[in-house]
């Protein structure tokens, strides 16, 4: 058995939401599901996926957008961020009207993650670890089984998250990095918000803004 998934690009900033899964079982869930929701229903129908779950790295409107409507239509837990992100789901109509998203539904996550909790979906279970920096309240997901890491806007191929949003904060985001990212590994494989995979290794080997650290 083992965690499979799959990136699906969503709304104009072509944010990677995940849809992961247990494939002994076929429960899934959808991280970061930022909008175009009948896209994604689609795939978790053409996959034969259970959809269990919604589970979130941050709550910028691109990651988070479409997570009240789809939570309230299918009845969905939506587990995370951190509750550092309080400000920035409260502040998802503001968000909707200044990026010009469609109005984003409010929701109240059913469970806050912490770092060193754990997520379960089927039979798989990954590792949730704090990373601020971004934002307060973001967290990634990690699979040690899978070796792939969820990290949504803190890390990409190349570069890292931008941290000139309020409650942003660069020197805690290469903390956060350095810190609780590498620790999983040069050879685990991390799937960013935005662009394309790369590992730990390479980005430690050649990311100009965390080079040898
Ligand atoms: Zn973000
Ligand atoms: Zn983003």
């Amino acid at each position: 058995m083992s965690l499979r998934y799959q990136t699906i690009p969503v709304t104009a900033f072509q944010q990677n939401c995940s849809l992961v899964w247990c494939d002994e079982t076929l429960d899934a869930a959808l991280i970061d599901p930022g909008g175009e929701i009948t896209k994604l229903l689609a795939e978790v129908q053409r996959l034969g996926l259970h959809l269990k779950a919604i589970w979130l790295t941050h709550a910028h409107i691109d990651h988070a957008g479409g997570t009240g409507q789809l939570a309230r239509e299918l009845g969905l837990p939506v587990i995370g961020p951190h509750p550092g992100d309080q400000f920035w789901i409260d502040g998802l109509p503001q968000q909707s009207q200044m990026f010009g998203f469609p109005p984003a539904e409010p929701f109240a996550p059913t469970q806050w993650l912490h770092d060193g909790d754990h997520v379960r979906i089927g039979k798989q279970e990954l590792q949730v670890r704090h990373c601020p920096g971004h934002t307060p309240g973001h967290v990634v997901f990690f699979s040690a089984a899978a070796k792939r890491a969820f990290v949504g806007d803190v890390l990409f191929a190349g570069g890292v998250g931008r941290s000139d949003f309020p409650g942003g904060n660069h020197n805690e985001l290469i903390h956060s990095i350095t810190q609780r990212l590498w620790p999983m590994g040069d050879d685990t494989v991390f799937i960013p918000g935005h662009g394309p995979e790369s590992s730990f290794g390479v980005e430690r080997r050649s990311n100009p803004y965390v080079r040898g650290t």
